[in-house]
């Protein structure tokens, strides 16, 4: 019987761990979101940020410039929040419309505000193993194997997928905790045999159940990053999720296979319920951080 590596829960102790640290600050720790445009999942995603910010008592201010808004209309937005002595983190969400130079954006949120962990100045840290703002949702991933004290010291870990804001970030924290780490993506020759030694494998490529039994060392702990919506019924009863489809009219699915994992893992994330709670919950710990260090940093002046 393999266990469910809850994220919710984690999530929740996560905030809670949080709560007692904001209540010791002199000012109110502020996030500022910016939200360009009108993209439907991004709305989600702030919404539920600034949920979450009110729930363990983070400021938060949206700003919300126009879909048309021009690079430099946005530098003006982010070189004005970096100024603001109320707002200790800024998030810009991702992704800004074709018009907008992203990493010009990125790079001029000023490293110390830096909520998401996407400045390279704070990627050069996470390189260098100092401390810094680290990207959420690996650094939630990490929060979770401790949590349930999955050994990682001496393991093999596989990370399937290599962008900047998952799997390399993620491939990094599991080295500084003494993983034997390897990167695989579209050109990994052999990717399911590379995926089988894993004890950690770690999914995060945008594929709905891509990663099936042959993938999977019988015992491994999986953490499944993936969302993806999946609106074919003949799919939807392939991978076990027929009430669910009948229910709302399509799934919710990460990458790897939900019956194949039940199957042959000894702990996994659940999709949803796993991972996603916890990127949230990240943000508020960077959020609270950069605001400990700045009040720190303005009573030794
Ligand atoms: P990207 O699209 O930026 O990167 C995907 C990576 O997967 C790339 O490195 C790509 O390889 C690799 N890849 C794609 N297809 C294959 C394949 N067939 N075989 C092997 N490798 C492949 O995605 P993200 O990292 O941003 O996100 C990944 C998933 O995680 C998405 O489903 C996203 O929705 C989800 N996500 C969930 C979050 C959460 O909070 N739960 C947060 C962030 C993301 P290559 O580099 O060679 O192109």
């Amino acid at each position: 019987m393999s266990q469910i590596l809850d994220g919710i829960a984690v999530r929740n102790e996560i905030l809670a761990r949080l709560r007692p640290r904001i209540a010791k600050l002199k000012h109110q720790p502020g996030l500022a979101v910016v939200l360009v445009g009108h993209n439907p999942a991004s709305e989600v995603y702030v919404r539920s940020k600034i949920k979450t910010c009110g729930e363990v008592g983070i400021f938060s201010d949206k700003l919300t410039p126009p879909e048309t808004c021009s690079t430099e209309e946005l530098l003006a937005v982010i070189a004005d929040l970096n100024r603001r002595p109320d707002i200790d983190g800024i998030l810009v969400q991702m992704p800004l419309p074709k018009q907008v130079d992203t990493r010009r954006v990125l790079e001029a949120v000023a490293p110390d505000k830096d909520a998401d962990g996407f400045h390279p100045v704070n990627v050069g840290h996470l390189v260098a193993g100092r401390p810094a703002p680290r990207a959420c949702t690996p650094a939630g991933i990490m929060e979770l194997l401790k949590h349930y004290e999955i050994p990682i010291d001496g393991r093999r870990a596989v990370v399937l997928g290599r962008s900047d804001i998952v799997g390399k970030p993620m491939a990094l924290m599991l080295l500084h905790e003494n993983a034997t780490v390897t990167i695989c993506h579209s050109r990994t020759a052999e990717l399911a045999d590379e995926c089988r030694r894993a004890d950690i494998l770690v999914a995060a490529i945008g594929r709905p159940a891509m990663v099936t039994a042959e993938f999977l060392a019988p015992g491994a702990t999986v953490i499944d990053v993936g969302m993806n919506r999946v609106t074919d019924r003949a799919e939807a009863v392939r991978l076990g999720k027929a009430d669910e489809f009948e229910r709302k009219g399509s799934i919710l699915v990460g990458d790897v296979h939900p019956l194949d994992v039940a199957r042959v893992a000894s702990a996994y994330t659940p999709v949803p319920g796993g991972v996603g709670p916890l990127t949230i919950a990240m943000l508020m710990a960077n959020t609270v951080a950069l605001a400990e260090q700045h009040q720190a940093a303005a009573a030794s002046h």
